[in-house]
């Protein structure tokens, strides 16, 4: 069995990035898609430099939509407010850690590994590296898939 990789552009194939249609471009640069007419392209126009400002901003607003109020409480003369983080530790000293395990994962851990995960991959596309392309793809996948 050939170890070769066959790409969807060596068949002069391109997917519509707003419907999915695949459409096949006959080696034009770019074309509208037949379903809901948005230019087709074989890649997105300055994507890994749009990838690299996404990913900051993502890195930059991590930290205050960790730290920042969520929900502001008030009862009669008194009012809390409380975060990511603070319902975190109260969940876990009222003894309510699956809760706690939930919200972790969920808001702290989970884009924490995407935002590791994105910006190993931009290194990557960066330095040209042509090693363990499967496994690179998997983790793209994985965080694509995690981060819905
Ligand atoms: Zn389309």
């Amino acid at each position: 069995m050939s170890n070769q990789i066959i790409r969807a552009k060596d068949l002069g194939l391109a997917g519509c990035h707003v419907c999915d249609q695949v459409i096949n471009l006959d080696n034009n640069i770019t074309a509208n898609c037949p379903r809901c007419n948005s230019k087709i392209h074989y890649r997105k126009y300055n994507s890994t430099n749009r990838a690299w400002a996404f990913l900051i901003s993502a890195f930059i607003m991590y930290i205050p939509a960790n730290t920042e109020a969520i929900m502001i409480t008030g009862a009669i003369g008194r009012e809390s407010t409380d975060t990511i983080i603070s319902g975190i530790f109260y969940f876990l000293a009222h003894g309510d850690w699956p809760l706690a395990l939930v919200i972790f994962s969920a808001s702290v851990l989970l884009p924490l590994l995407k935002i590791i995960s994105i910006g190993y991959l931009l290194i990557m596309v960066h330095r040209g590296s042509d090693l363990r392309k499967r496994e690179k793809t998997r983790l793209y996948v994985i965080a694509e898939v995690i981060g819905k």
